[in-house]
């Protein structure tokens, strides 16, 4: 984007001229864009769980309810804390990532433990799924990553499978060697991304125009969390998707097991 100034000279009464000035905006542009979409999206997404917290407690407070009903209030309220807490840490990755100030801790482990954990964790919060795991369990993968930003991908991708597979089915985590790199795969049989949206699904804030998206809550904010993080450790991320049959995230991370056997 090139911003485009014009002064005419003045002199003694006569016009002598204009000046052009060009000026390159194109960042301004971008952290214009950022913040705009940033105000949309908290005042969407703060406010629709704030306010189902607060009417569920202000009802609690002021009813004597029965131990069913008000089970069922505090686990709406819990579901919806949870969805905040979320919130906000999705802004703040993007925050400390677009401001340079995001650390890597890296490490040498095998990714397959971390996996198997992201797994368990997503199984446990959905009946409707089932999340199986195909890998060769006597295989390492060794990559040099940090542990935390390794969680968040796959927590991403995971919780992205899930709830764009809104009426349940397999999700299925793949793992295997790919010459001196790892390939780790997510698929699902969900709703699918319509074609047009593909080439936008890693900006920050991009989310499939349609109903059914728009049904199931979000920031657009996960996947671009995931292409910084698969970028800070050389690696890439790709998506396939038919619409209405599912999707499949793949993953590609560079091997540890070369940097290991050297270090022998
Ligand atoms: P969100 O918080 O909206 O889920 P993401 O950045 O994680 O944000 O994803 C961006 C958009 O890509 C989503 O809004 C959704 O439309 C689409 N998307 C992501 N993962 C899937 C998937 N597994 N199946 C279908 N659509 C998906």
């Amino acid at each position: 984007f090139i911003q485009v100034y014009a002064e005419a000279i003045a002199h003694g009464g006569h016009s002598k001229g204009t000046i052009l000035v060009f000026r390159d905006v194109t960042a301004e542009t971008e952290v214009d864009r950022v913040k705009s979409e940033l105000v949309s999206t908290v005042s969407h997404e703060l406010r629709t769980p704030l306010s189902s917290i607060y009417g569920f407690t202000e009802l609690m407070l002021k009813r004597d309810l029965d131990p069913e009903r008000n089970k069922r209030y505090l686990q709406t309220i819990h579901d919806e804390s949870k969805r905040l807490t979320d919130l906000v840490s999705d802004f703040l990755n993007v925050q400390r990532m677009e401001s340079g100030k995001q650390e890597y801790d890296k490490q040498i482990f095998d990714l397959k433990e971390i996996v198997k954990e992201q797994i368990q964790f997503y199984q446990a919060a959905t009946e409707q799924h089932s999340l199986k795991l195909d890998l060769n369990d006597e295989q390492d993968f060794m990559v040099e990553a940090d542990a935390n930003s390794m969680k968040q991908l796959l927590g991403n991708l995971l919780n992205n499978a899930v709830k764009y597979s809104p009426d349940g089915g397999d999700v299925v985590v793949t793992m295997t060697h790919q010459h001196n790199q790892i390939e780790l795969s997510v698929r699902d049989f969900g709703i699918g991304i319509p074609s047009h949206s593909m080439p936008h699904l890693f900006s920050k804030f991009y989310r499939v125009d349609n109903s059914d998206s728009r049904k199931i809550g979000g920031t657009g904010l996960g996947l671009s969390i995931c292409k910084e993080i698969v970028r800070a450790h050389d690696g890439n991320i790709e998506v396939e998707s038919i619409l209405g049959e599912g999707t499949v995230f793949r993953v590609k991370l560079p091997s540890a097991t070369d940097a290991l056997l050297e270090a022998e």
